[in-house]
């Protein structure tokens, strides 16, 4: 794949940067416009510190035109009952997405800081391939299942059930997955025939912009059915989610901001489906092959700068092969190389901006202070001066209820226990608030399974294998969240549910 990135480049004969997509408008009822008083704001590249360009910057006027538009369209247009009419509309937007997939990639890269290569699976391309899957899903889907007949209260009956769209949806997306998350909330909620608001992350604009300006081009999808609005701030956000006219409420981020979310849209008791954040422990069992579990776990909290919720951020070892472990985990990470995310071979960029690296320094040192030991990085790098890099790091000693060891990170920091029993470890792998993701290693894949089902989180990896995929439900339990992205569930997260009895 690296080979292939590189040919790319060179059979283009440019630099890669030269072609990233530039929107900055937004996208309301079927119109690409300037935000209504005319604001735009700085988008940034963090590997560069280079102002890229500019994206609307919207008021509270341009979300209350786009969430009239998205009512409107729910309301009085076909999308909501026309199957045919959507599942077309969703392969124009696979088509465009993928007539464009090379500028996407680039502008992903460009105000993301994700790594290229990274874009070549689920930052890009799987994500864009999703949108066939959740068409196939509607075009297959049992839209009214037939319960038959009988007697309830003595009244002979036939029952049915039909699904149904839930409305208006309103889509808030966080910025180190953009294109992923973006795709992941509208390609079902349309499928399902709902209209959509998308409130992307202040800090990737574009990404979220050109998939408007995609619809508005090159697809047949109605005026209104789906509408995107950045701003620099987060209060159109807050007025997505308190607003009346809204059915639905699918957040991705922070659990902090989750719990907001989920406070404003109250008011009308609006559904609410939280995608939030984690703490997931990896655990190498007594029969596991340590020094696999260890270099598997220093890949994945390297990838994407430990900016996934879903990355095992807590390494736990059996005493007995700590150190060896240790030594693996260590060597590894600093053998991987890391910087220029437009560099095929680094899997490792920057952290999106100067606030999220300044505040994982200030959790490394929060560490130290309440007792951990730095084993390998802790600052900035020496030989990244501009970008905003943390060097990937390792702390050991750490308490099982330390600052470190609880809260979510979101930078390349790895917290590494030790543990005496099987017992023990999985008490420490599930003494978190989050309940995201995790990972079992073993040299039994039963005794890894058996360990699996004592934990309480959303997805589990055993021996290094994957569970991410369109089809496959992801979320969390505990305070990562409320719901399922993606999958049969995913897509039903989007629908009502009427049951209907009529005479036999
Ligand atoms: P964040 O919570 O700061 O922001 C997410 C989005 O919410 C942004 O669009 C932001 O503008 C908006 N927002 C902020 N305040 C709001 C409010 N009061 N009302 C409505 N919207 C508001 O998250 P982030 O820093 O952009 O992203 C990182 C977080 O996202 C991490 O915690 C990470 O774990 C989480 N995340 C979770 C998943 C998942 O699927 N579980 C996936 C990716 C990221």
């Amino acid at each position: 794949m690296l080979r292939h990135l590189s040919a790319i480049s060179e059979a283009r004969g440019t630099a890669m940067g030269d072609e990233i997509w530039r929107e900055e408008r937004l996208l309301i009822d079927g119109r690409l416009v300037a935000a209504a008083e005319g604001g735009v704001y700085d988008n940034v590249n963090p590997a560069s510190e280079e102002v890229l360009g500019v994206a609307a910057d919207a008021t509270t006027a341009d979300m209350d035109a786009a969430i009239a538009a998205a009512r409107r369209a729910f309301d009085e247009t076909t999308w909501s009952t026309d199957v045919d009419q959507r599942v077309r509309g969703l392969r124009q937007l696979h088509a465009a997405l993928v007539a464009h997939q090379e500028e996407l990639r680039l502008t992903t890269v460009a105000e993301g800081g994700t790594p290229v290569a990274l874009t070549y699976g689920a930052q890009l391309d799987m994500p864009i391939d999703g949108i066939e899957w959740a068409a196939d899903l509607a075009t297959s889907y049992e839209w009214v299942e037939d319960l038959g007949d009988a007697k309830p209260f003595g009244i002979r009956s036939h029952r049915y059930v039909r699904r149904e769209p839930v409305g208006v949806v309103g889509a808030i997306t966080p910025w180190n997955f953009p294109v992923q998350i973006n795709l992941a909330k509208l390609a079902p909620a349309l499928a399902a025939g709902n209209t959509v608001v998308l409130k992307p992350a202040p800090d990737t604009p574009w990404t979220a912009l050109l998939i408007g300006r995609l619809i508005a081009e090159e697809t047949d999808i109605p005026e209104g059915v789906v509408n995107i609005v950045s701003s620099a701030g987060h209060d159109v956000g807050q007025q997505l989610a308190e607003d009346p006219r809204v059915d639905l409420v699918t957040f991705t981020g922070s659990t902090a901001t989750g719990r907001r979310v989920m406070v404003a849209a109250a008011g009308n008791l609006k559904k609410v489906f939280l995608e939030l954040g984690g703490k997931s422990a990896a655990l190498a069992l007594e029969d596991a092959d340590v020094a696999d579990a260890a270099a598997s776990t220093a890949i994945q909290i390297m990838t994407h700068a430990g900016q996934g919720c879903a990355i095992t951020t807590r390494l736990l070892l059996p005493r007995a092969k700590y150190d060896e472990g240790l030594e693996v985990l260590v060597a590894t990470m600093g053998a991987v190389g890391y910087g220029d995310p437009m560099e095929p071979s680094n899997l490792m960029g920057p952290l999106i901006s100067a606030r999220q690296r300044e505040r994982v320094l200030g959790m490394i040192e929060q560490g130290v202070a309440e007792g951990a030991t730095v084993a390998l990085g802790g600052g900035r790098p020496a030989h990244l001066p501009v970008g905003y890099y943390v060097e990937p790091t390792v702390l050991t000693d750490v308490a099982p209820d330390a600052t470190v060891a609880q809260e979510e990170i979101f930078g390349p920091v790895l917290v590494v226990q030790a543990y005496d029993t099987e017992d023990e470890a999985v008490a420490l792998a599930n003494n978190s608030a989050y309940g995201l993701s995790g990972a079992v290693f073993s040299g039994s894949i039963e005794h890894a399974r058996a360990v699996a089902g004592r934990l309480r989180t959303g997805t589990v990896s055993l021996n290094g294998g994957l569970w991410y995929g369109p089809d496959v439900p992801f979320g969390g339990y505990k305070q990562s969240g409320i719901g399922r992205e993606m999958g049969r569930a995913g897509f039903e997260e989007y629908l009502e549910t009427k049951a209907i009895g009529e005479p036999a």
